[in-house]
């Protein structure tokens, strides 16, 4: 099979599109998806300040390094959450992709911030392991944008990501998390940060085939802990689909932004209030995450007496 655009051969094939890449070419359709999902989304401009949410694996190096090539004002951020080896490796690689781009990487080590690892926190409360760090993720990725003046937080979500979740929340009629889905969230508060989800066009075998072909080390294992296996399943039946009929999950995202998501925005009023103990913004009294810091310190208490 030939490039598409160039006519050589051809090294990464898109069923979706009906198309195929030579290596040059196709980073240069990877890199026009991405700058096209934030001009057309709104995501950001070349003004904003920039804070990548970095986990070491192939989807997140993948965007912070086309951010970097298209200019934009970035920093890293990675979360140590000191699950043993995975998380000594995930750390490792993210480090050497910032020291070789000469990048600004912010580390937050969760064992360091009143032991709040994730195998500590699972065994002082009755969390499981992927609420309490989706929970801890979500607050660490606010607050340090918020307190370093970045503009916008930006994760690596990518298609496979948004189908497998859209296909999660649909089954379960999860219509606030419907509501809240899409690549663009506002800053609705002044304590809340706009969060952009730039590679949630392109698949994960897309940025697998970029990761490789840009010479990225990326942690290819999966967290021990992972994943929430639902999500996983939820992943296969779509590859299944997909199999059959390419551009499923595209159009079942695409068209869930376009026609669904302001329908459950419209019915779903959200309030926020300020924490009395973090003041970032919550829904609830106290937030999520000063709840879970509450039960480890009432465990780490109980455990002194
Ligand atoms: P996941 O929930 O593991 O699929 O990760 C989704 C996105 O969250 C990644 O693409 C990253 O942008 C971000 N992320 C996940 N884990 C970390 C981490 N330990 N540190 C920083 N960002 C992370
Ligand atoms: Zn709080």
């Amino acid at each position: 099979m030939k490039c598409v655009k160039c006519r050589d051969k051809a090294a990464v094939h898109i069923r979706r599109h009906n198309s195929a890449f030579c290596p040059a070419c196709f980073q240069e359709y990877f890199t026009n998806q991405v700058a096209r999902a934030i001009k057309e989304d709104h995501m950001f401009t070349h003004r904003d300040r920039i804070l990548v949410a970095v986990s070491g694996g192939k989807d997140s190096l993948a965007l912070w390094d086309v951010l970097m090539n298209l200019g934009y004002d970035t920093a890293g951020l990675h979360i140590h959450q000191g699950i043993f080896e995975y998380s000594a490796s995930s750390f490792a690689k993210t480090t050497q992709f910032a020291e070789a781009r000469h990048a600004k990487l912010i580390t937050i080590d969760l064992a360091a911030e009143g032991d709040l690892d994730i195998p500590g926190v699972v065994s002082s409360t009755r969390r499981t392991q992927c609420s309490a760090c989706g929970v801890i993720k979500r607050h660490y990725f606010n607050r340090v944008a918020v307190e370093g003046g970045y503009t916008v937080t930006a994760t690596g979500h990518n298609l496979d990501d948004e189908a497998a979740r859209l296909l999660g929340n649909v089954l379960r009629w999860q219509t606030p998390y419907l509501a809240a889905q899409s690549p663009v969230l506002e800053a609705t508060h002044p304590r809340l940060v706009k969060k952009v989800k730039p590679l949630y066009r392109l698949s994960e075998y897309e940025t697998a085939a970029f990761a490789f072909l840009r010479g990225v080390d990326y942690i290819v294992e999966e967290c021990p802990f992972s994943h929430d296996a639902i999500q996983l399943q939820y992943k296969e039946v779509l590859n299944q689909l997909e199999q059959r009929s390419p551009g499923t999950k595209q159009s079942f995202v695409l068209g869930f932004m376009r026609e669904g998501r302001q329908a459950f925005a419209a019915t779903t009023e959200v309030h926020l209030k300020e924490c009395p103990s973090c003041g970032y913004p919550t829904t609830g009294t106290v937030c999520g995450f000063c709840r879970l810091q509450q039960e480890v310190q009432k465990a780490q208490a109980g455990g002194r007496k």
